[in-house]
């Protein structure tokens, strides 16, 4: 080459992805995997009902849904989603309020990128990765976070959020995650309430990523953005990764309420869709497919009883990890995660787990031999000694010690055990340096 032509990154990486390659490779040496690292129901053996193929199959019958869709995305799926926000009584949008995009993590990209480099989102802490990713890409500069508290069962500090917007007047926005990912926190309608409250006062914007909206159990119920909002500008993100499951569609849209109310929000928007155009749209049979799935007589049961499912996990893995020492444990009530957080001072670098096989013991000494958070070592270990694969907690870019691991294993039994297994894992991983 010419030139070094690749752009410099932005340090950040992508953790819930390259846990895999570590893994695979761990792999490749005879270990195991367990994986409990990602959120793709698909993959962790969800099966897609009869029902859904043939939706799919009739709808392949129309050529139409070879072809490009208008940028906003197909017009009859956008009616019949304006149509069941409006059914609720409370905001009113029209089909013109709504943009799909080839996933939400396209939405996301978009959404920062629209944004001045002198803007921010304030964000929760830990956040999704996608999202952050993306802020802090989009400003070059460190992010704003609110906490959620995990000695609160990761209930947000709402006096921070405030602190925060007031005192720094680059904060144009507040992100929420609601349910939220890692940590399985489901919002409360008197939270939500007042982070329209605190959006309204200080004259902010709000997204709120709710692509697990129908996802929560363990009798906890949330609202929606659009119920709640009132008159302040805001974003809804939503999409099908994971509740038809159809993460491969590459499938998630914005509900954009109150663009009416604001000029700058308008031209905010308006930034987004111009981007939007340059692609021309995003993937038709996706879209097509919206209302027959969600009307199909055998959708609601089949959410219901994978909801279901989650929630037993959910409990299984509380009730084992409740009682373990070294680490604080909330019982997850929404998404299909569980974040687990190690007491303060509780890891070293001294510590390890039993690695029978040379080749794999000198892998994992080689790649914990640096300087890395002692979470990620921590889950190094734990891959190598029980082939069990969770994600280091600090990928969710916080300076809290632990891990996120998933709900969706289909065997309960199988999952006890690794939770059981797990649970011995952390103890002796700890106590393997006293
Ligand atoms: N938002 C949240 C909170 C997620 O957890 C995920 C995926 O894990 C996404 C967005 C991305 O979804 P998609 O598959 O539609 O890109």
């Amino acid at each position: 080459m010419r030139f070094d032509i690749a752009k410099s990154g932005s340090g950040l990486t992508y953790e819930i992805r390259n846990i895999v390659n570590v893994a695979n490779e761990l792999k490749k040496r005879g270990v195991d995997v367990i994986w409990e690292n990602i959120g793709d129901p698909v993959v962790k053996g969800e099966k897609i009902p009869e029902w859904m193929k043939s939706i799919l199959s009739e709808i392949m019958e129309d050529d139409l849904s070879f072809a490009y869709s208008p940028t906003k995305g197909v017009l009859s799926t956008r009616e019949y989603l304006a149509e069941k926000v409006n059914k609720r009584g409370k905001i009113k949008i029209t089909p013109e309020d709504i943009i799909f995009f080839n996933g939400l993590g396209d939405a996301i990209a978009r959404a920062y990128s629209s944004i001045r480099v002198d803007a921010r989102i304030i964000m929760p802490e830990p956040t999704y990765s996608t999202h952050f990713m993306a802020e802090v890409l989009h400003a070059s500069f460190p992010p704003n976070t609110y906490r959620l508290n995990p000695y609160n069962n990761w209930k947000p500090d709402i006096n921070e959020l405030e602190r925060k917007v007031k005192s720094h007047n680059s904060i144009v926005g507040i992100l929420v995650i609601n349910p939220d990912n890692p940590t399985g926190f489901v919002y409360s309608e008197e939270v939500l309430k007042e982070i329209v409250r605190i959006a309204k006062e200080y004259d902010l914007f709000l997204i709120f990523d709710e692509i697990y909206h129908n996802i929560t159990y363990n009798r906890h119920k949330t609202v929606q953005l659009s119920d709640i909002i009132g008159d302040v500008p805001g974003i809804s993100m939503k999409g099908i990764s994971k509740e038809y499951p159809w993460p491969g569609a590459r499938c998630g849209w914005m509900e954009i309420y109150n663009i009416d109310k604001d000029e700058k929000f308008c031209r905010y928007v308006d930034a987004i869709l111009q981007q939007k155009m340059s692609e021309v749209c995003s993937t038709t049979f996706p879209q097509m497919a919206i209302p027959k799935l969600l009307e199909h007589p055998e959708y609601d049961k089949y959410l219901k009883d994978r909801v279901r499912h989650y929630e037993k996990l959910s409990n299984i893995a509380y009730n084992i990890l409740k009682d373990v020492p070294y680490i604080v444990t909330s019982r997850t009530n929404g998404a299909f995660y569980m974040s687990i957080v190690f007491n303060e001072a509780v890891l070293n670098n001294k510590q390890t787990l039993p690695i029978n096989i040379p080749d794999i013991k000198s892998y994992v000494e080689k790649l914990t031999g640096g300087n890395i958070e002692m979470d990620k070592r921590f889950a190094y270990y734990l891959l190598a000694s029980s082939g069990i694969c969770v994600v280091p907690m600090t990928s969710f870019f916080t300076s809290l010690p632990g891990f996120r691991m998933t709900l969706l294993e289909k065997d309960v039994e199988r999952f006890e055990w690794t939770v059981k297994h797990l649970a011995e894992n952390i103890v002796n991983y700890i106590e393997s340096n006293k």
